[in-house]
């Protein structure tokens, strides 16, 4: 029979983290969850990154916490976040940590390797299609991207990230490096981000954030290059360990809102920061608000970060559209302009009217009022 109480489509990081929050509150004790992913098996692709503002689930899963991060252009700009310390982390310890948690419970099946193609909704059943195979469930959590329309300009943060074990010692910053514009702009806005993993060891990605949705490997490969041989200086030979590709939208999705039983979640839901592309800690700290309804059977309908924050990226992603080549001034000022605390509150959707207000008020005003009349 196939028939759930509850169906995942996606065991990414929202599909994993809502299976894995409902299993610890014994949701999953006397009521049934499959969960379905077009993926065939689970290894490290991703490393997710945040100031730790939220007490989450995965604090056991990290690469590695830093208590300073910096940003690079024409000067460097160190901030000091001991209070929220910056933290990745590792997707291999996260899978391996939530399936070996579930792995007793036989309410929960997993199908892999198993794209869902349809979900319907009719008389008050919901069904997903897989593999021309019917399934049943009293709630759908979506985290795939299908039917997601937007009204907004698509851009995207893209990039490609490598692991990287130097042969010989190197001088590297002790500190994550967020943003290094010290590359080529090109004609829209790229950085660099550095994450230290050791004397000889880093993780560096090449990022881009405009209309196209990839570039070639092969040129993500050549900027990497290009880069350590410039900006660290290092002509030696080097093995690369580890990489990942990327592209995350800076856009509002307008999910299908008229399904009661489909709830999405993780960036299908908007729960992607479009100025900054965090998602990780939004998806845990919704995760953790879902299953407290679960648990007290109150309503579940679609959720979304608050709307000042969406209202504010939206004016900043215009802004960026218009400014391309000055981008990496903009954000320098933000950085430089603010206090460490107001900058993080702000980036990480936990900010107070007061530090809402300090950010604006940074910011170049009249290409911001500009905008702001425009909208
Ligand atoms: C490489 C990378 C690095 C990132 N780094 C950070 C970071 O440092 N910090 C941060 O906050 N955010 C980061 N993000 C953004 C965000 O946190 C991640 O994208 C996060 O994984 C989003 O979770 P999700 O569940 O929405 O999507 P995913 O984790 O991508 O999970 C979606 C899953 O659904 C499956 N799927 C999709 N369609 C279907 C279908 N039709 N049928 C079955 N399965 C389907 C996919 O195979 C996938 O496994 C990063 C994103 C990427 C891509």
């Amino acid at each position: 029979m196939n028939n759930y109480d509850f169906i995942i489509i996606g065991a990414g990081c929202s599909g994993l983290s809502l299976l894995y929050e409902m299993n610890k509150n014994n949701i999953l004790k006397n009521k049934t969850c499959a969960i379905f992913d077009k993926r065939k098996q689970f290894s490290k692709d991703k490393i997710w990154s945040y100031w730790n503002v939220f007490e989450h689930s995965f604090s056991d899963c990290l690469l590695d916490k830093w208590d300073k991060v910096v940003v690079k252009g024409n000067e460097e700009i160190v901030l000091d976040c001991k209070d929220f310390t910056y933290q990745s982390v590792d997707s291999e310890k996260f899978y391996n940590k939530i399936l070996k948690n579930i792995s007793d419970n036989k309410n929960i099946k997993f199908f892999l390797d198993r794209s869902v193609d349809e979900i319907i909704e009719e008389n008050s059943q919901i069904t997903i299609k897989s593999k021309n195979e019917i399934f049943k469930a009293n709630l759908v959590f979506d985290s795939s991207l299908k039917n997601t329309n937007t009204n907004d300009t698509k851009i995207y943060q893209h990039f490609h990230g490598c692991e990287i074990n130097f042969k010989e010692s190197i001088n590297l910053s002790k500190y994550p490096i967020l943003m290094d514009f010290n590359c080529d702009q090109g004609s829209w806005t790229h950085f660099f981000y550095t994450l230290p993993l050791g004397d000889k060891k880093i993780f560096i990605e090449t990022t881009w954030i405009s209309n196209q949705q990839n570039l070639a490997k092969e040129q993500y490969i050549s900027e990497i290059n290009e880069y350590i041989q410039r900006n660290l200086n290092y002509k030696k030979e080097y093995t690369i360990e580890y990489n990942e590709t990327g592209s995350i939208p800076m856009f509002h999705f307008q999910p299908k809102t008229d399904y009661k039983k489909l709830i999405k979640i993780g960036t299908a839901a908007n729960l992607t920061r479009k100025s900054t592309g965090y998602t990780f800690l939004n998806i845990q700290k919704f995760t953790k608000e879902l299953v407290q309804k679960l648990i007290k059977n109150q309503n579940i309908t679609n959720t979304q970060i608050q709307l000042k924050y969406n209202f504010l990226d939206r004016i900043f992603i215009k802004v960026l559209l218009d400014e391309k080549e000055n981008m990496h001034k903009i954000f320098l000022r933000l950085f430089k302009k603010n206090k460490t605390k107001d900058i993080i509150n702000f980036l990480s959707n936990s900010s107070n009217f007061f530090q809402d207000i300090k950010i604006i008020l940074s910011m170049p005003k009249l290409i911001f009022i500009k905008k702001l009349l425009n909208f």
